[in-house]
């Protein structure tokens, strides 16, 4: 367990939809303490903790945390600077686009070559992403640095929740994801509208990523604001292989974004299929609750892998786990 009274001290990067929830999640937190964010224009570093609503302001208003008083420095390097000034940070969540399909990877060799040790945690969907990750498995473990991949809801939650819906089964035989998200405006979430629009017939992760602002909203025009989304590329299926628990073919994601409506245009569940040793062959389900925002679903997870992923560094443990092999841990 965590020593009490020693806050683990946090640092977001990405400051966006995802990177702001995840501040405002660790705003009551005893357990963990936001002492450095980052955007793509700035950073701040408060080793006692970040005024959070001075890095909102300065976020909304001027369009980058590293304009927030006092602390906040604007660069166009801004996770390079923050990693040589902040030696303090035991861990950081990478609330990050992963655009291009290799920006991720990329980070985290930063990461490896800065010679910083810590915990990582991202919340990536590309199976392909997440195929790099594993590949700097052995520098990471080199580098001293734990590292928590696919930590988000889908791949994240639901994933967890299908691995131990798994051990009531002699032979997993399907794992279906379906999630239902709905956020009152795309603007909030970029990188997520972008990289889910790359999920789609005739598109991919270069042209969603090249689509002006302007493009996507006449594409959302199209669609009433709506994204219907199958057989995603989402790490669930490797990570569900990885974990021994069935073969990746077995596995499929779909869903449905409303970008005009908070409320969710259906449930996000996930159905896992398989066989007991009696022979039965029967379907757990594990639905989240409507009221419950992707926000929530990924930022609360993140930081329960980032607590269990602090745990196994302070034992010396070293390189890649998916969330799908390690409990995420209760932050309280
Ligand atoms: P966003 O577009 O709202 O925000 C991205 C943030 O990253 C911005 O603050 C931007 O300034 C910052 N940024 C971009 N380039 C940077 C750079 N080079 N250096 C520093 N900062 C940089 O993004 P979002 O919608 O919050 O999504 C973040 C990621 O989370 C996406 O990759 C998305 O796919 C992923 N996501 C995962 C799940 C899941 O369940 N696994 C769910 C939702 C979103």
């Amino acid at each position: 367990m965590h020593s009490q009274g020693t806050p683990i001290r946090v640092g977001v990067l990405g400051f966006g939809g995802l990177g702001q929830a995840a501040a405002q999640v660790l705003a009551p937190k005893q357990e963990m303490t936001l002492v450095a964010v980052a955007d793509k224009q700035g950073y701040l570093y408060a080793p006692a903790g970040i005024d959070r609503k001075a890095c909102v302001r300065a976020y909304q208003e001027q369009g980058s945390v590293g304009y927030a008083e006092p602390g906040g420095t604007l660069s166009q390097q801004s996770i390079q600077e923050l990693i040589e000034s902040a030696a303090g940070v035991e861990g950081y969540f990478l609330a990050l686009p992963n655009l291009p399909n290799t920006f991720m990877a990329s980070v985290v060799e930063q990461f490896i070559r800065s010679g910083w040790q810590g915990v990582l945690v991202d919340a990536l969907k590309r199976t392909s992403a997440m195929e790099q990750m594993l590949t700097l498995g052995d520098d990471l473990r080199k580098a001293g640095i734990t590292y928590m991949t696919g930590c988000g809801a889908t791949p994240g939650l639901l994933t967890a929740a299908a691995a131990l819906a798994a051990q009531s089964y002699a032979e997993i035989h399907q794992v279906k994801v379906t999630f239902g998200v709905g956020i009152a405006n795309w603007e909030a979430y970029r990188a997520t509208i972008r990289e889910d629009i790359a999920h789609m017939p005739g598109y991919n992760v270069p042209t969603a990523q090249q689509m002006s602002d302007a493009e996507v909203e006449a594409l959302l025009d199209q669609t009433n604001g709506l994204l219907h989304l199958e057989n995603m590329e989402h790490a669930d299926d490797l990570m569900l292989e990885l974990a021994g628990i069935c073969s990746r073919d077995q596995v499929t994601v779909g869903g449905i974004v409303d970008t005009r409506n908070p409320k969710k245009p259906l449930s996000t569940n996930v159905q896992v299929t398989g066989r007991t040793f009696e022979g039965k062959i029967s379907t757990h389900t594990f639905t989240l609750g409507d009221e419950t925002s992707m926000a929530a679903n990924v930022c609360g997870p993140a930081f329960g892998y980032l607590k269990a992923g602090v745990q196994l560094q302070r034992r010396g443990q070293h390189g890649v786990f998916t969330a799908a092999e390690v409990m995420p841990q209760f932050v309280r």
